[in-house]
Order: structure tokens, then sequence, then C-alpha cells
């Protein structure tokens, strides 16, 4: 069995696989108090509102945890593989699953600073998988922004 792709037409979600499609991490955001709405949902937590809003944002984020996967789940995709919860660097409260990849598994730690990666897997479905940021081990900066996660 090959491994379960995304709806791209379920309507909920598919402002957000046209922008993987395109490049792009788009999140649904209320227009009325301009906070986060993820995942989507019809109406905000925070204002009752019932618009929304796809925006992009800068597809960057940090590693809030991961996983580490040993068996072999589908035909397509042949373990070992790491799995992460990423927080999104501009809005925290939004926490993408992802793929986390272009790293030792050892080199993992939670606050690792990632880029997102669009890899297509169809002709019509593209994921979001992770990468850590290349210039983080350049500059031998081991605490990453924890500072500015501390807020
Ligand atoms: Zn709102």
């Amino acid at each position: 069995m090959t491994r379960p792709l995304p709806d791209i037409h379920d309507p909920g979600f598919a402002p957000f696989w046209a922008g993987t499609a395109a490049g792009e991490l788009r999140i649904v955001f209320c227009p009325d108090c301009d906070q986060p709405r993820w995942p989507p949902r019809p109406v905000c937590g925070h204002c009752r509102s019932f618009e929304l809003d796809w925006r992009p944002v800068t597809p960057t984020g940090h590693l809030h945890t991961w996983t580490g996967v040993e068996h072999q789940t589908a035909s397509d995709l042949p373990p070992p593989y790491v799995v992460g919860l990423v927080e999104i660097r501009e809005h925290p409260t939004v926490r993408l699953l992802g793929r986390i990849v272009g790293t030792d598994p050892s080199r993992l730690r939670v606050g690792l600073p990632l880029t997102a990666r669009f890899d297509p897997v169809t002709d019509e479905v593209t994921l979001v998988n992770w990468a850590p940021i290349d210039d983080h081990y350049a500059d031998g900066d081991s605490d990453g922004d924890s500072e500015e996660r501390r807020q």
C-alpha cells in the first residue's frame, strides 16, 4: 500500500495545498482580529468571526518535537525517517507536521530552526517537509533562537 495522500480538493484545506504547489506556506487568519486560525475552522476562537483569510507566511519554524519511524507502513516510504511537529516562526501557535529531512536524526533538538521544503509527490500533491537551516550550523550557534522564543 502506498502512503495516503491529502485530498487537495477538500474546501477546508484546498488553499493550503494550492500554496504548497506554488512553493508557499499559507495559513488561515481571522481578518477581524488578525489571529491565526489553525487548523482552519469556520469560527474564530478569539472573536467569533466567520470571516477567514488565507495568507502566506515565511516558511520557517522551530522543531517542537519529533519521532523516528522505523517500521514500514507504506511501500513508497521506506524507513527510517523522522516526523516532526514544527512551530511556524512568525506564529508559534501554528504547528505543522512533516518529515524532517536533510540531517542526521542525532542532530535534532527542541527549538532547531527549520525551513520548509516543498516536495512534489504526484503531479498534483506537494507535501511540506522540513530541513535545518544550514547557516545555523555554519556559525556554530548551538543556542538557535532560544532568546527569541522566551517571550
Ligand atoms: Zn477573530
